[in-house]
């Protein structure tokens, strides 16, 4: 199957908004709205590495945009399209079919499009997605602002998709394959959140970027964690590990006055949010449990280690 024909077949649908030209030509054309910054962002999945090999190929399409929508969302920023860089080992058109109908339906279900890309041969299977997206001038919320006494809160629950990396097949590995870009969180966070980001490798790595930026450190009580009950039914110390170390969650993490949480939770956000802890002036993460000072031996992901 030549290029032309796979871009054609699988990559052309309709767009959900306005585009002012998407796939055909040399570049697409976007019209920012007015008083708006681009957002944009770029990551790539490597088969085998990012995702076990057997992951079905409409997976694989679902999580390539969603990981770049998170990245968005944790700006406070709304998504308006993506771009894909696609390597194949081979046209396989059960394959193809498979990782473009996962790609719409993440686009679908946060009214995003595609409007370009490259397709390219290559020995391994690599997908690189490029999110582009719109936020009111000088209205992003970026890692740095934490301040002393805001409340560190988390969406969602964290440790599922490491904990289903080890154990393919359970339930929860719809977690995994499947993570939930927290979107209309971070849109309804903007002007009220000090600090955010989206966690992809483990709480306290992700939340360590807050801290190193914001130049302050935080407390974190481990029984206020928000775990899935499969995993709160585990030895403490793996639980804590898979929450606190095992990334893929793609859960927010923001930092909070107390004021401006009362005023987000009256706004009834679609997924769940919990507070874990409190930023302080002392530079450091410290755990506790149970108001207990608990140490903690937890293995973090390196990419180059
Ligand atoms: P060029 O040779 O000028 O780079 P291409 O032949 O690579 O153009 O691409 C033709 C058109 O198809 C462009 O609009 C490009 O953005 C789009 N395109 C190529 N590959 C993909 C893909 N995997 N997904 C979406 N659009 C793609
Ligand atoms: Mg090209």
């Amino acid at each position: 199957m030549a290029e032309f024909s796979i871009i054609d077949t699988y990559f052309n649908r309709r767009q959900n908004t306005a585009v002012d030209l998407g796939i055909g030509d040399d570049s697409a054309l976007l019209l920012p709205p007015a008083g708006h910054q681009l957002v944009v962002c770029t990551d790539t999945l490597v088969a085998g590495r990012h995702f076990p090999l057997d992951t079905p190929a409409h997976a694989i399409g679902w999580k390539s945009v969603a990981v770049n929508l998170s990245d968005i969302a944790a700006m406070g920023a709304t998504p308006h399209s993506i771009l894909l860089g696609l390597s194949l080992p081979d046209a396989e058109p059960d394959w193809l079919q498979g990782f473009s109908d996962g790609l719409y339906a993440c686009c679908d279900q946060y009214s995003v499009n595609l409007i370009g890309g490259d397709t390219t041969q290559s020995p391994h299977l690599n997908l690189t997605v490029t999110a582009l997206g719109w936020v009111k001038n000088g209205q992003a919320v970026m890692r740095s602002g934490a301040q002393v006494d805001d409340l560190v809160v988390v969406s969602g629950s964290i440790g599922d998709a490491a904990f289903a990396l080890q154990h393919l097949g359970h339930p929860l590995q719809k977690r995994l394959d499947y993570p939930t870009p927290r979107c209309e969180l971070g849109a309804l966070v903007r002007g009220l959140a000090s600090s955010m980001i989206d966690i992809s490798d483990g709480l306290v790595q992700d939340l360590g970027h807050i801290l190193k930026a914001s130049q302050v450190g935080a407390h974190i009580e481990l029984n206020q964690l928000p775990i899935d009950p499969v995993l709160q039914a585990l030895d403490p110390q793996v639980r804590w590990q898979y929450a606190l170390a095992g990334g893929d969650d793609y859960e927010l993490c923001f930092t909070i006055s107390k004021d401006n949480y009362q005023h987000l939770l009256e706004q009834q956000p679609n997924v769940a949010t919990t507070v874990i802890g409190r930023i302080q002036a002392e530079t450091g993460l410290v755990f506790t449990h149970n108001g207990q000072t608990q140490a903690l031996h937890l293995n973090g992901y390196q990419h180059f280690a």
